[in-house]
């Protein structure tokens, strides 16, 4: 199982974990530049990542 394709932000082999990426970090990178494009919300599926709730914390109903 090495056929994995290197990270699309820094080109380093990916991680089986955080695949496509190489790190947690590059997946944020990826994340953020979908932010910052037209989808103002990224669709994500849910991570055991607590990190992601405060992105979905974004419905401000008061
Ligand atoms: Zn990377």
């Amino acid at each position: 199982m090495t056929d994995l394709k290197p990270c699309p932000i820094c080109g380093k082999p990916a991680d089986p974990t955080e695949r496509p990426f190489c790190s947690r970090r590059c997946r944020l990178v990826d994340l953020n530049r979908w932010m910052t494009g037209a989808y103002a919300v990224p669709v994500i599926e849910d991570d055991d990542d607590a990190d992601w709730e405060t992105i979905h914390d974004g419905e401000d109903k008061s």
